[in-house]
């Protein structure tokens, strides 16, 4: 089963992802955190697919949120997980501000 993550950045930026398939699709459809360069934001983008896109603009100029390059400091828990892929309480580079100031926490997680 999929499940949701919330990304929180000092900026302001807040989204909700899911991650992971259903038990029908997981063999295709497996969903992550994706920045996209394009839309300078964050997307769901499906790791599963030949080719990785940005589901809103269709740019292959997207990388999932597990690629170092948008990991600023890694943290000691996960936040959440979905067969390898992981994110963790560090910090992200947030598609806003561009800061590595961006957390995920689990869905559901009230934040004021
Ligand atoms: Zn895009
Ligand atoms: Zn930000």
């Amino acid at each position: 089963m999929g499940s949701q993550v919330k990304a929180i950045c000092k900026c302001g930026y807040n989204k909700e992802v899911l991650i992971g398939g259903g038990r029908l699709n997981f063999k295709t459809v497996e969903c992550f955190p994706c920045y996209c360069e394009n839309c300078h934001d964050m997307v769901q983008g499906n790791l599963k697919a030949d080719k990785l896109i940005c589901p809103s603009c269709g740019s292959s100029k997207i990388s999932s949120y597990n690629n170092k390059h948008l990991i600023g400091k890694k943290g000691n828990q996960i936040v959440e997980q979905s067969f390898n892929n992981v994110l963790t309480d560090g910090f992200y580079k947030c598609p806003k501000c561009e800061e590595m100031n961006l957390q995920f926490f689990q869905g559901g997680i009230l934040w004021d």
